[in-house]
């Protein structure tokens, strides 16, 4: 039995008086239990939502961490400085990361191994634009993606992680895959990950948390968190509003 997730990536929106007011409905609210949620606010408001929520079974992350420790690499964060801020949590890959600052599979591995190296739970995302997914090459471009990491990290330091996987073409459009399409993609991941190698590899796919982003609303929610290999949601723009962020949460409650 895998406990779903339901993540909120924040992107680059937020503000002190959002995070206190997203913090007050948290706090006043009855969490599932059963789930496990986490935000992803812009590492400005990191240590004031770990300070804020005071909620021990919400956890936080950052949506990016520098591959180094430390060093002279100025406006860059890294793993330990996220931690440190209350952080439990990286994404590594978004879309948005991949598409704006050029990050390459290597780069985003790299990114997966430091975040564990400063004790972080790394998500790994992967996706294929629309154009990919024309041209019939939706599986191939996540394999890749994900085999990136298995190469250079293993498989049993890629188990120690969540793999997101968030078609492009979904992303703050409103236009989320269907549930059979993105059914089809978890288990191409998963059986992926299944073949990596020996015994070792089948147990860590079966634990294997992976989950679905691409415009996540309370009302399709539920019809996804039904799919067999689906465990949970990345969740950007309805993350922001704690009430459906909350509603996305009961649906994954529900579904288990
Ligand atoms: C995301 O930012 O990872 C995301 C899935 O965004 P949205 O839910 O807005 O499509």
């Amino acid at each position: 039995m895998r406990q779903p997730i339901v993540a909120g990536n924040w992107k680059m929106y937020g503000s002190t008086p959002r995070v206190e007011q997203f913090a007050a409905a948290l706090n006043a609210a009855d969490v599932a239990a059963d789930v496990q949620l986490l935000v992803f606010p812009p590492v400005a408001y990191l240590h004031g939502f770990a300070t804020g929520l005071g909620v021990s079974d919400i956890e936080l992350g950052a949506q990016d961490l520098h591959v180094d420790q430390e060093g002279a690499f100025t406006g860059e964060v890294s793993g330990t400085m996220i931690a440190e801020l209350g952080g439990r949590w990286a994404l590594t890959g978004h879309s948005e990361r991949r598409r704006y600052q050029g990050e390459s599979d290597a780069l985003v591995a790299s990114k997966f191994l430091a975040a564990l190296d400063a004790g972080l739970t790394p998500i790994l995302c992967v996706g294929e634009t629309l154009a990919e997914r024309d041209a019939g090459d939706a599986a191939a471009v996540v394999t890749r993606q994900l085999d990136a990491v298995l190469e250079s990290a293993g498989i049993e330091r890629l188990g120690l992680g969540v793999v997101a996987y968030e078609p492009v073409w979904a992303i703050g459009t409103g236009q989320t895959a269907t549930p059979e399409q993105a059914q089809e993609m978890h288990r191409i991941i998963r059986d992926r990950v299944r073949a990596a190698s020996d015994e070792k590899s089948r147990e860590i796919a079966a634990s294997l948390r992976i989950v679905y982003g691409g415009s996540v609303k309370p009302d399709n929610a539920a019809e996804l968190f039904r799919q067999g290999d689906i465990d949970g949601a990345l969740v950007g723009g309805a993350s922001l509003e704690a009430d459906s962020f909350l509603r996305i949460a009961a649906a994954a409650s529900d579904a288990t």
